[in-house]
């Protein structure tokens, strides 16, 4: 038999490695960047066009590359950063595999002109999938520029596969940010389509911190710093006030690479225990500082994850200088969140007589027609509170149901709250405890409402439906509101979906806008949070590609501005107004993040 076995090419041998070193613009973005800082740049620029689809460019004053190393840099294997085996345990380069230039040459058209400080000539190389077209002598500046020109030009799958502009060009930020943070003494740049998004000076970690997020990351951050063998670490992390929906902004950096530690991540998550809910999460820019031979350097470098030799000691460590910043810092916070002892309950107003016991009900209802008239005149709410039926408590959460709001079809509720035809004001005798809790009492026993979860609910469902009146409050004071370059262009694709929710921002030229109208009250102080935290969340949900989940984080996030807080004094009628809005709602159950709204307690339980 003749034999079959054959050495593949080296064009097709670097395709497949690019296949893992490469799989969007982002990840050469990556690796470009990387290059410069090993070439010991100060400053650095990124252009993209396209999303990086049509251009990426990186153009850096690092220590230049002599003639032949500038072709010999496209071999597979290529490096200068490793020479025997050993040198893998004392690494102090980002990149070390000689893998990404071979691998980006193989998929696009890649032109590097590069010099030393001591030729004064430079050199010009031109390839194109893994084939050198050509190389000259040119005069350029000290440093490298590399332009990858139309990536995945022949791999038509990948370039098929990339998502929309806005979808890459959020990943290639992303990659930016983690690299400009962790080098913060190097200025760098990111244009894109000919427009500046970023321009970084050389800095600390909280200007660049500020730079990158926008000024107001000032008042949100605590500094924290902690020293001892096994670690060195410094940052910032968030107050407990700004923790988000979303995991935006976390980032954690070991010797000057992006790293994600789910562990060490958690550690810093846990000292917030007491001080946010459960699904939110604190900022962190956190730098840890190890001896390289205590890190698992046995890792793909294009990937993030890393392996501590002392990880639960770096654990305690962390946890505890985070929770030292936080507990020297917020005091307010501790007072806040203090068990309140106060027993505040609004009495029922004078004179009031609770309504004699009635069963309504609606014998043409039918639970299974898909169009319900939810308008004053059809609450469901009433019979609930009258029924002889002992509530079935288990109706209490099923997270599950959270995000079918929108879906109005999702009669499972109805057969709990039947039509009736009273109205929503008639009587119904409530009480506010600690001003959190809506107390009412029903023939099935005691309902307890958690009032900023149920109004959050009920603005939810009235926002992701359209059916609010969007009464957009024409502001006295119109509200000036500027961005970062990047924000200002993700806010441009949310405009109209903020149109529709009642804000009018106007564009004052720049990144610069005024808001003119505002959905509500609410919305009017601290409005530049409001908006950045919608941007943010915009942006999360362009990462995850969850195209649908786009307006309803949008409702998510107003809704929860909107609500009335815990702490809030609320009247009777205020009081009586939740609680039957809050049974209209198609998830009466639970608040836009899965969380219970409402509690019954049977007879039998109250005193068990
Ligand atoms: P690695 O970074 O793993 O060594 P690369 O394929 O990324 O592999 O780069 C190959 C080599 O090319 C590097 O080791 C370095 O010597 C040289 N090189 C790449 N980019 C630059 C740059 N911007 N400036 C100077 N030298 C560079
Ligand atoms: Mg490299």
């Amino acid at each position: 038999m003749s034999d079959i076995i054959n050495i593949l090419p080296d064009s097709v041998a670097n395709q497949i490695a690019a296949g893992e070193v490469v799989d969007r613009p982002a990840s050469a973005v990556k690796e470009l960047l990387e290059n410069a800082i090993d070439a010991g740049a100060h400053n650095i620029q990124l252009i993209v066009k396209d999303a990086g689809r049509t251009l990426i460019q990186v153009v850096d004053n690092g220590c230049g590359m002599s003639d032949s190393d500038a072709r010999i840099c496209f071999e597979r294997h290529a490096t200068s950063k490793i020479h025997q085996a050993g040198d893998l345990f004392d690494l102090h380069t980002m990149g070390f595999r000689g893998e990404a230039l071979a691998s980006i040459a193989s998929i696009a058209q890649v032109e590097l002109r590069t010099r030393k400080p001591d030729s004064e000539l430079g050199t010009v190389v031109v390839i194109e999938g893994s084939h050198i077209e050509s190389q000259q002598p040119c005069s350029t500046a000290l440093g490298t520029s590399i332009s990858v020109k139309n990536l995945f030009y022949n791999v038509p799958a990948r370039r098929n596969f990339l998502k929309r502009d806005s979808i890459e060009l959020g990943h290639i930020e992303e990659t930016f940010k983690r690299i400009a943070l962790a080098h913060c003494d190097i200025a760098f740049s990111l244009h894109s389509n000919g427009r500046p998004l970023y321009e970084l000076q050389p800095g600390n970690l909280a200007q660049r911190i500020t730079h990158l997020f926008g000024n107001n990351y000032k008042e949100r951050l605590y500094a924290i710093e902690e020293q001892c063998d096994i670690v060195s670490l410094h940052g910032y992390v968030g107050k407990a006030d700004y923790a988000r929906r979303t995991r935006g902004d976390q980032y954690l950096f070991v010797n000057g690479r992006y790293i994600k530690h789910p562990y060490l991540g958690a550690a810093i998550e846990k000292s917030y225990a007491d001080l946010i809910p459960a699904d939110q999460h604190p900022a962190y820019f956190v730098m840890l500082n190890v001896d390289p031979s205590r890190l698992d350097v046995n890792i793909h470098p294009t990937k993030t994850e890393v392996r501590f030799i002392d990880e639960s000691a770096i654990f305690a460590i962390l946890r505890s200088a985070v929770k030292k910043a936080l507990g020297q810092f917020s005091l307010d916070n501790q007072i806040e969140f203090n068990p309140c002892t106060e027993i505040d309950f609004t009495p029922a107003p004078k004179g009031y007589t609770p309504p004699a016991p009635k069963v309504h009900y609606d014998p043409t209802y039918n639970p299974f027609n898909s169009h319900r008239d939810t308008s004053a005149g059809s609450q469901k709410w009433e019979n609930f509170f009258d029924t002889d039926t002992p509530a079935d408590t288990s109706l209490a959460t099923t997270p599950a149901d959270f995000d079918s709001a929108s879906n109005s079809e999702a009669p499972q509720h109805d057969t709990l709250f039947p039509m009736a035809d009273t109205k929503a004001d008639d009587q119904m005798a409530c009480l506010q405890v600690q001003r959190r809790w809506i107390v009412a009492s029903l023939s099935s026993g005691l309902l307890i409402v958690d009032q900023q979860r149920a109004h959050e609910r009920i603005l939810f469902e009235r926002l992701c439906a359209h059916n609010a009146p969007v009464n957009a409050q024409q502001l006295i004071f119109p509200i000036n509101c500027s961005f970062q370059s990047a924000d200002a262009e993700a806010l441009n694709e949310l405009l109209p979906m903020l149109r529709e929710q009642g804000f009018d921002l106007q564009p004052l030229g720049g990144n610069n806008y005024v808001a003119v109208a505002v959905p509500d009250a609410a919305c009017e102080d601290n409005l530049q949070q409001l908006l950045d935290e919608m941007i943010a969340d915009f942006k999360a949900s362009l990462l995850q590609s969850a195209d649908n989940s786009r307006q309803q984080a949008l409702c998510r996030t107003l809704a929860r501005r909107m609500a009335i807080k815990a702490g809030t004094a609320l009247s009777q009628e205020e009081m009586q107004q939740i609680v039957a809005d809050l049974f209209r709602c198609q998830v009466p159950t639970t608040s836009p993040s899965g969380k219970k709204t409402l509690t019954i307690l049977p007879p039998e339980k109250i005193m068990e």
